[in-house]
Formats: C-alpha cells, sequence, structure tokens
C-alpha cells in the first residue's frame, strides 16, 4: 500500500483495499454465489455459434446501444418493460457504477442498509460518492419506520436496496420499498441480483416501476443463469433513466462478443434456469440441517445461507479451507456464508461444518 500511495493517487484512495474475494483452488467453492452448474452442451452449442458468427465483423465497433439485447432482456423480464426501459453493461456492479456516476459523485450521497452487498461502498468510493452506511434491523430485517428514519436523517441522493439481501437472504417486505419511495426524491435501486431463487410469490420490484420515475431495478445474468463469467448485468427504468446514463457510459462499454454471447444464453433461457429449482433444494437442505442441529440460521431467498458460527468466524473459515470447502466471510462477526451448490457440495460442507468442533 505504501509503493500505492507514493503515486499522487486522490487523497481519498490512499490506504484503501481493493474488493478480493478470494479465487482459490480447491474442491468446493462455495464463496461468490455462483451457479455451481456448468452450462450445458446445447447452450454452450448456441453461445459458440452466436459469437462466431461475430468473428468477421469485430473490425466494426458493436452496437453501443445493444437495441437487440436490450429487447430480448425486455421479453425475458416481462411486467410490461420494453427495450426503451432497459439497460445493459458488464455485470450489475458496472451499472450500478454507472448510475452512480449519474445519480452520485462528488458533492452527494448514497445510502445503504447493512449488512448488505459488500460492493456498494466501494462502488461509491470509486465514483466520489459518499457513502453512508444505515443499518437493518437487529434480525437482520428491514421494516418500514427503521428505513424511513435514516431516510429521514440522511436525505441520500441515492438509496440502495438488495432483494433478496446479500449476504442475509431475505427478500425486503414491498412494504419497505413503498415507504422508501414515498419519503425519497432521490433514485431508489432495488439490486435484484437473487430474484429467480425467490420463494414463491415474492413480488418483484418491476411491478413498480409504471408509478416512480426515481427507481430502478438492476438484475444480472451472474446467479440464476450461471453466466457469472459472461458478465451481463442490465437495469430497468423509466426511458429517461436509460437516457441520463448515456450520458456516461463509454462509447462501445459492451463488446459485440459479449452482445451475442448474453443473447444466445437468454434464448436458451429454460435450460439455464433448469437448475434453479435443484439449487432452491440444496438451499431449504441446509437451513433445515443446520437449525436441527441447532444452529442459528438466517431464511433464505436466494442461493446462499448466512449461518452462525460459534466463534471467530475467521477461525471457522479457515478450518472450512483446510477440509476443502471455501465459503465466505462477509466480516459479520460469528457469521459465515456458504453458497447452495450441487448436492455433492451440501454433502461436502454439512460434512465439514460437523466436524468443526
Ligand atoms: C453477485 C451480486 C451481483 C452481481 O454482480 P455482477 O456484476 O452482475 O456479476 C449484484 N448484486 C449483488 C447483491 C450480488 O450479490
Amino acid at each position: 500500500m505504501a509503493m500505492i500511495d507514493d503515486l499522487p493517487i486522490r487523497d481519498d484512495l490512499k490506504g484503501q483495499s481493493p474488493y478480493g474475494a478470494p479465487q482459490i483452488d480447491v474442491p468446493v467453492r462455495l464463496n461468490t454465489n455462483e451457479n455451481s452448474y456448468a452450462l450445458p452442451d446445447a447452450v454452450v452449442e448456441a453461445v459458440a455459434e452466436a459469437v462466431r458468427a461475430e468473428m468477421r465483423d469485430l473490425n466494426r465497433y458493436p452496437d453501443r446501444d445493444a437495441v437487440g439485447l436490450r429487447t430480448d432482456l425486455a421479453r425475458y423480464l416481462g411486467h410490461g418493460v420494453t427495450a426503451a426501459n432497459v439497460w445493459a453493461a458488464n455485470g450489475s456492479n458496472e451499472i450500478q457504477q454507472q448510475l452512480l456516476q449519474t445519480f452520485g459523485g462528488p458533492g452527494r450521497t448514497a445510502l445503504g442498509f447493512g449488512p448488505s452487498y459488500s460492493m456498494y461502498p466501494l462502488l461509491a468510493r470509486g465514483t466520489g460518492t459518499r457513502w453512508i452506511g444505515a443499518h437493518r434491523n437487529p434480525d437482520f430485517g428491514l421494516t418500514p419506520d427503521v428505513a424511513v428514519a435514516q431516510l429521514k436523517e440522511h436525505r441520500p441522493d441515492v438509496v440502495f436496496l438488495c432483494s433478496p439481501n446479500n449476504p442475509t437472504g431475505t427478500a425486503l417486505d414491498p412494504a419497505v420499498i413503498d415507504a422508501v419511495l414515498g419519503e425519497t426524491k432521490g433514485m431508489v435501486l432495488v439490486d435484484e441480483a437473487y430474484f429467480e431463487f425467490a420463494r414463491s410469490g415474492t413480488k418483484s420490484a418491476l411491478t413498480l416501476l409504471p408509478h416512480h420515475r426515481n427507481l430502478v431495478v438492476t438484475r444480472t445474468m451472474s446467479k440464476a443463469f450461471g453466466f457469472a463469467g459472461g458478465r451481463l448485468g442490465y437495469f430497468a427504468a423509466d426511458p429517461d433513466v436509460v437516457g441520463a446514463v448515456q450520458l456516461v457510459r463509454l462509447p462501445y462499454h459492451l463488446s459485440s462478443l459479449t452482445q451475442a454471447a448474453a443473447r444466445a444464453a437468454l434464448g436458451q433461457a429454460p435450460a439455464l434456469l433448469a437448475t434453479v429449482d435443484a439449487i432452491k433444494q440444496q438451499r431449504d437442505r441446509i437451513v433445515a440441517t443446520l437449525r436441527e442441529r441447532g444452529t442459528k440460521v438466517a431464511d433464505s431467498d436466494a442461493n446462499f445461507v448466512l449461518f452462525e458460527v460459534g466463534g471467530d468466524q475467521k477461525r471457522v473459515w479457515q478450518r472450512m479451507l483446510d477440509r476443502g470447502v471455501l465459503i465466505r466471510d462477509v466480516g459479520l462477526d460469528a457469521w459465515l456464508r456458504v453458497t447452495a451448490g450441487t448436492a455433492t457440495e451440501t454433502d461436502a460442507f454439512l460434512a465439514a461444518i460437523t466436524n468443526r468442533q
């Protein structure tokens, strides 16, 4: 760090560390909520064919407005959403960065309710937006009164809501989103990265879009679609929000290969999403098994489970790694997070966590 700080670097970056979820090559990797299933052959073929068809035209810049891809994404979302409502980028992290570049920035603030996604404060830092770490209820839930009181106190320009919330797992009560939208004129970002895993009956914030120009719902193909390596995130919002974000995006940010691969993958959505039910089963099995053993576990609408460990989570994390099972220390005292993957991975996780004492 001292070496970096010797450079004429921005003062607010001095002494800081980058995002760094460990990428360690162990047999069981359950730390970044990836989909554990490799892409089915039919999808591999479709994506390869689509990418190949783009090759000859790589001398040309891609469609910088990605209209074909946005049309396909709108069709997938439903809820009356059209291409004019949708914007896409290299992962929803880039989507959120573009939104902060547009609606945050120097002299402005962004607020999130922790514990939540660790990238929000980092994206705020990178865009010069002041981060306000508001808090959830002690049981990791978030009630309208607790959310609104903190909005009244801080009056942020941008509010992050994550539903289902990472790392705690539960979807937000729609009453919270309503209350937040009723309280702020700032932009409200609802991150639905894990929406496809939510328990049935969970309402998407997409249903609220027609009534709120300051609402943005972000999604990703990194989780349920098993397309994390493809880097494709997107949002749905009022068409003017799409227009506003175009002021800050780089001219050709989404390569023609990415656009073609993502469109081909979307065309195979049923095959890709076929793993979602199996993953939800493993999630519910992890929750039920840990609870039977007397472990405290947060309810989950996602493809991961947050559970309490007896004592220092860093030690338990290391012991699990020593047993070949990589899980996630999200920086929450006495809690760890595990991704739900295949049945075999659940077996390995449950065996390793049993023997930890
Ligand atoms: C994994 C995750 C994302 C996805 O990020 P991508 O850049 O799309 O891979 C977004 N939000 C949350 C809360 C996540 O956990």
